[in-house]
């Protein structure tokens, strides 16, 4: 038996955020990040709309980038104090991540993260309160997703969470949120979202509900992400809507090894963090290379449906290029060399963190079985931008 969940309601469109002056409820703790959803006047927005609707609120502000352990147990102490029937998380991916962590221990005081880290074993939410997520940002589509990540600092531990109990339940997908976004973000959450419905489309759990919302949304970002990235807001409209569309499809499909990588590789060398999306971006031409070998019919379908032509192996070999003309355009580096990772220090540590990239939850669902020495390969192909023939 299979299962393909969503939230039960998305309102979307400029001022959707409006949509909260009809909430039903009586009392909303509002989850923020560092204060951009303050300083452009959102907060302030979601407030009076609140009042509006007869809910009383309070906030919890300042969640971390990659919210820590620490994070989320102080924001459900908050909610115990406060006993919401409503958890309403706005920002970026760090917020809604962390609100998705505190609700579960809201309502189950007594569980831990080493309960939670099963895949798909969540106990029963929404005893308590529902879940409604509004993303600041294109491309981790956590407001429809069923997964949230959470660090543990003191362990170096990265706790990936998953399971449709924590799918939110109503998602405000505004594009005015989606305007504060500077360049840079925009540029690596859009290749975020890319790579999301790439993997979607490729993974072994992919769906005649899936593949859909995956080409949709492939469509859209190279359509309207170059142009959203130069600052045309109704393009950023456009690409607000198709990260959420690769959400739907890899909540529901998973991903694959791009994201074992990066997740793998973030936060690996001393020579500072790789942002989520730009470590995706680097890595997906090289990871089609390597999935090609046995996945090489979806990898055309995907390029045939941007109107690329030719045999399946033109079609592999184009739609790679047209991800590098992409990265180009985004003054995202073609290697991890071009990053600026020291070849010493990469070398020295390149077969631990294949070990522990085979090892990342996101392998499961690849279409291409890896070994750690062919992930060490793949790597190394990712560092010095050489072509991967295995
Ligand atoms: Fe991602």
């Amino acid at each position: 038996m299979n299962r393909f969940t969503l939230p039960r309601d998305l309102y979307y469109g400029k001022h959707s955020l409006e949509f909260l002056k009809e909430l039903k409820g009586k009392k909303a703790i509002l989850v923020l990040g560092g204060g951009s959803m303050k300083r452009f006047g959102f907060v302030d927005k979601v407030l009076s709309y609140l009042k509006e609707a007869g809910i009383e609120t309070t906030l919890f502000e300042n969640v971390e980038p990659d919210p820590s352990v620490e994070t989320v147990m102080k924001g459900a102490a908050a909610m115990r104090e406060f006993n919401p029937d409503w958890i309403i998380a706005m920002g970026g991916g760090s917020p809604i991540d962390a609100a998705k962590a505190m609700w579960a221990f809201y309502e189950y005081p007594d569980t831990t993260f080493e309960d939670l880290i099963t895949p798909f074993n969540f106990p029963t939410l929404r005893t308590k309160a529902k879940f409604l997520a509004i993303p600041s940002t294109s491309g981790t589509a956590t407001e429809v997703t069923a997964f949230s990540v959470i660090t543990d600092y003191e362990k170096g531990i990265k706790y990936p969470l998953a399971d449709f109990n924590i799918t939110p339940d109503i998602a405000i997908v505004d594009p005015d949120l989606a305007e504060t976004m500077p360049p840079k973000l925009t540029a690596h959450t859009g290749m975020d979202a890319l790579t999301h419905a790439i993997e979607a489309y490729v993974s072994t759990l992919h769906s005649p509900f899936t593949d859909p919302l995956a080409l949709k949304a492939i469509h859209m970002v190279f359509e309207y992400l170059n142009d959203s990235y130069n600052g045309d807001m109704n393009a950023r409209e456009q690409m607000h809507y198709a990260q959420c569309l690769a959400g739907m499809a890899f909540s529901n499909a998973l991903l694959g090894i791009v994201h074992s990588m990066a997740h793998k590789t973030g936060a690996a060398f001393s020579t500072g963090h790789i942002p989520h999306g730009c470590a995706n971006a680097i890595y997906l031409p090289y990871v089609i290379q390597y999935n090609a070998k046995n996945t090489k019919e979806r990898y055309a379908e995907i390029a045939r449906s941007v109107g690329i032509t030719g045999s399946d192996d033109e079609c592999v070999d184009l739609l790679c290029e047209k991800i590098n003309d992409y990265n180009k355009k985004l003054n995202i580096p073609a290697t991890l060399k071009e990053f600026g990772i020291v070849e010493e220090e990469f070398l020295s540590k390149v077969d631990e963190i294949a070990k522990l990239a085979v090892d990342d939850a996101c392998t499961g669902s690849n279409p291409r079985p890896i070994t750690p020495e062919q992930m060490a390969e793949l790597l190394k192909c990712t560092y010095y931008g050489t072509k991967v023939d295995f």
